[in-house]
């Protein structure tokens, strides 16, 4: 089954939501598991929300969000056109947070590591984020 979408949102905390909810409805011919497409969805959701608040800091931007279906892999890629990354290395250690906000414990990037088969950061200061997911479905000969 091969399948592509591309749609842009703004970056209000909102979208999130939306993100998750097509997250999950484009892989669903992949046939999940409820635990497959929990840890999907959480994977997604922490890259929109890191494009939200720190690619714009709270501010307005656009955040393209890209989806790819090929075989039984589905590929999500969340970019942002916001501040970037200086350090990405750093920015993917567990624990580490750029922000002084108490909320923030500095684990998205681990999450989408540990929710998905592959995670790629690509980043430039003043020119944005990219962070592609992959994961494969089905590996357990369903
Ligand atoms: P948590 O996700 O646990 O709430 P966090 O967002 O600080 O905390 P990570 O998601 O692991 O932790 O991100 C680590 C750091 O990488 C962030 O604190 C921020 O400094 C930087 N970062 C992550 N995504 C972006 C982005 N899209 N644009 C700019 N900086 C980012
Ligand atoms: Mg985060």
């Amino acid at each position: 089954m091969n399948n592509e979408f591309t749609i842009e949102f703004i970056s209000n905390s909102e979208n999130e939501r939306l993100a998750r909810t097509l997250c999950s409805v484009f892989l669903l011919p992949l046939d999940p598991t409820l635990d497959e497409l929990s840890e999907i969805k959480t994977a997604v959701s922490e890259a929109v929300t890191n494009a939200v608040i720190h690619g714009y800091k709270g501010g307005q931007g656009i955040i393209k969000f890209k989806g790819i279906l090929c075989g039984d892999t589905v590929t999500y890629i969340i970019s942002d056109f916001g501040q970037g990354i200086a350090d990405i290395d750093k920015a993917r250690e567990p624990l580490y947070s750029g922000s002084s906000d108490e909320e923030r414990s500095g684990m998205g990037f681990s999450i989408m590591e540990a929710f998905t088969d592959e995670m790629v950061v690509e980043s430039g200061v003043g020119e944005g984020t990219t962070v592609i997911l992959k994961k494969r479905f089905g590996c357990d000969g369903r």
